[in-house]
């Protein structure tokens, strides 16, 4: 077994389609023509991830997400919203929401399976831990909790540099606010995702030349933040 996914869902096609793909790839999959029972289900048993129309009879896909996050013992659980082609998808608003991809209607049983594996695989839990991130001019130790920028010691707090450390850790990859929170502070929280914020607000003065215009700590606009190693490239164009 690869993994119990729940599908809410009332196109009943689209269900078919589903079950009969993920059962051949060695999911678990139960499905649920209504929201309501869906989250039920979802709150009673968990999930090791949820497929999420958005448009459903009584609640919707976004509702159902919004829930989702709201919720302890579901909040880090996957979600992946199905979209129908031509309607309007507020991606931003998805990501915002915590999702974690989505696929537009019709969409090909092996593209789905790629994506669903892509988003398992992301939300296990790194099997080495990064001790020393060491780039030209940039390093952080996790032994000694300090980092070096442009040879100057940073002081951050604890939790500054446990962000800091989560972005550096994967480079270039662009994290939402709600898996930044997920990943740093944790699933006992009571912080929003504007906490987030002001933590990168806070490590970009202690890191940045130009707070206002980072180079290491990026906002990817309506998307969330990265850590980008080698800002710039100039040595490279010169
Ligand atoms: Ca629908």
């Amino acid at each position: 077994m690869r993994g119990r996914i729940v599908l809410i869902e009332d196109e009943k096609d689209i269900v078919e389609l589903v079950r009969y793909n993920l059962r051949k790839e060695g999911y678990e999959l139960e499905s649920f023509g209504r929201g309501r029972e869906g989250l039920e289900h979802l709150r009673r048993h968990g999930a090791d991830l949820v497929l999420l129309d958005v448009l459903l009879p009584d609640l919707d896909g976004f509702e159902i997400c919004r829930k989702l996050r709201s919720e302890e013992r579901l909040r880090a659980t996957p979600v992946i919203f199905l979209t129908a082609k031509g309607e309007e998808f507020d991606r931003v608003l998805g990501l915002e929401l915590g999702a974690d991809d989505y696929v537009v209607k019709p969409f090909s049983p092996r593209e789905l399976a790629a994506r669903i594996k892509a988003v398992l695989r992301r939300k296990e839990p790194p099997t080495e831990k990064v001790e020393r991130i060491q780039l030209a001019d940039f390093s952080m130790d996790t032994g000694t909790l300090e980092v070096t920028v442009r040879g100057q010691k940073a002081e951050l707090s604890a939790l500054e540099f446990k962000l800091l450390h989560f972005l550096a850790s994967h480079p270039q990859h662009v994290f939402s606010r709600e898996r930044l929170l997920d990943a740093v502070w944790g699933r006992d929280r009571f912080v929003t995702p504007r906490t987030v914020d002001v933590h990168v607000r806070r490590v970009r003065e202690k890191i940045e030349v130009q707070p206002d215009r980072p180079r290491y700590l990026q906002t990817v606009r309506g998307a969330g933040y990265r850590f980008v190693p080698e800002p710039g490239r100039e040595a490279d164009a010169q």
